[in-house]
């Protein structure tokens, strides 16, 4: 980054705040502003709200966004990984059509990866969509569809060809959620929450429009989905906060992280809260047991660490030399997730146990001891991170698969989709 280039872009996004915000206007006609403008998504193409920006470049923009509290574009949940595969790999009518809605916030969107049979394994989904006129037909059932109950659209990955191996018989769709054809049954997790959902499909309809590339590409656009998904799941992920501050718009961005941020509400304790383990420590003087200090101090390494190669990854990205930081990033947040729960444990004894308004930090660490396992399984678990590890980063020897190499009608399963 050069800093004239810095100083010019400081300047001029400066000057456009300073001629064009106003905490008076509605949050959609402001998101509006910014998509025309190019400054609510700067790195994204001219032709497509952004302006080319390097990503190195857009903290500066963020930085005068904060200086002057202007209200940023949608940025909560599966709609950036839906703007980021439709950059990649979609029509210029997907672009036309969803893009703006997705900065703006208008539209909800969840992901249709998983299945009950293909979770790790997602190149095995059974979800068949077949070509019925000019139509798509999907049957089948998804499962653990984060916030699919508010979605307007799914990324659906789905089986069109059951005579080729299992990775060439996949498309992608853009899937309609508010249709007759599609039904959404929440699941109940063990801290409480409800962001997850089982979806149904009985010949739901989509438009062959709505097929993003060929009906072969599917495992290939899924990779970008992916991809996306677990960048963003480092230590450094970071959630909305809403602002008291009076004017019209700060009123609506809190109505809207009221409800975006609802299926998302424990992903911090998801994370192991290691920002509260010292203030418990002191709290209940476990900060002068020697074992426990040790367990602490380990943690905190580990987490500095963590974030130290999230930043490590995230310059070299913005430089344009992905490095292998990047697959470490969210195996990293696995391990730290585990050993804050394991620390808050030594802390809080018994007590960790405890929910309701007398226990510690009024449920929070409770939660924290019930969120972390899903951070080791979220977005590709472990072992999966650790295959890519092993295969894309050190070089190892494949996985031995006796599936990839054969028609998916032949590889051995429960049973064939009709
Ligand atoms: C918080 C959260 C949010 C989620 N949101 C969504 C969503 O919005 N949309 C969506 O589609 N899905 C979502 N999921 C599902 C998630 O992607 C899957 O749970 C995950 O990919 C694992 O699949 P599975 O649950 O079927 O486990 P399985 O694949 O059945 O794995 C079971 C165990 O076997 C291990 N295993 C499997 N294969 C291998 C292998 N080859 N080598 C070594 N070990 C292996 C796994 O590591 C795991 O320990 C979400 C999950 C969580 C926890």
């Amino acid at each position: 980054m050069t800093e004239a280039s810095a100083d010019s872009v400081r300047a001029e996004i400066r000057a456009w705040l300073n001629e064009n915000w106003d905490p008076n206007l509605g949050l959609v006609a402001w998101r509006n502003k910014l998509a025309d403008s190019g400054w609510g998504a700067p790195h994204w193409p001219k032709q497509w709200y952004g302006r080319d920006l390097p990503v190195g470049l857009v903290p500066i923009v963020d930085e005068e966004f904060e200086r002057v509290g202007a209200v940023g574009v949608a940025k909560m949940g599966i709609r950036t990984l839906a703007a980021a595969t439709i950059l990649a790999h979609g029509s210029d009518f997907h672009k036309e059509k969803f893009l703006r809605r997705i900065l703006t916030g208008e539209d909800t969107w969840c992901q249709l990866f998983s299945e009950p049979g293909s979770g790790s394994d997602l190149a095995a989904a059974m979800t068949r969509a077949e070509r019925r006129g000019n139509r798509w037909v999907v049957n089948g059932q998804k499962v653990w569809t984060t916030s699919a109950h508010r979605a307007d659209y799914g990324l659906l990955l789905a089986r069109t060809n059951v005579d080729v191996p299992k990775h060439k018989g996949l498309a992608y769709f853009i899937l309609d959620m508010r249709q007759p054809g599609v039904e959404v049954v929440p699941l109940r997790q063990m801290n409480g929450h409800a962001s997850f959902n089982q979806v149904f499909f009985t010949d739901a309809e989509v438009a062959p429009e709505f097929l993003v590339e060929q009906d072969s590409d599917g495992w290939k656009i899924a990779t970008t989905t992916l991809m996306h998904e677990r960048r963003g799941a480092d230590a450094m992920r970071s959630f909305p906060k809403s602002s008291e501050r009076p004017e019209r718009i700060y009123r609506e961005v809190a109505r809207e992280i009221a409800i975006d941020l609802e299926p998302y509400k424990w992903y911090p304790q998801r994370a192991g809260r290691v920002d509260l383990v010292l203030t418990r420590a002191r709290e209940t003087g476990r900060n002068t047991d020697p074992v426990v200090r040790q367990e602490i101090a380990k943690l905190l390494i580990m987490a500095r660490c963590a974030e130290w190669t999230a930043r490590r990854a995230r310059a070299g990205l913005q430089q344009g030399h992905p490095g292998p930081e990047g697959s470490l990033g969210k195996l990293a947040a696995s391990y730290v997730a585990r050993a804050a729960n394991r620390v808050h444990t030594m802390i809080s004894g018994a007590d960790a146990m405890l929910t309701g308004k007398d226990s510690p930090m009024n449920g929070v660490i409770a939660e924290i001891l019930v969120s972390t396992p899903a951070i080791s399984i979220a977005g590709g678990t472990d072992e999966i991170q650790k295959n890519i590890i092993a295969e894309r980063v050190l070089k190892l020897p494949k996985e031995p698969r006796f599936d990839t190499d054969r028609p998916f009608r032949e590889v051995p399963k429960n049973a064939l989709p009709k």
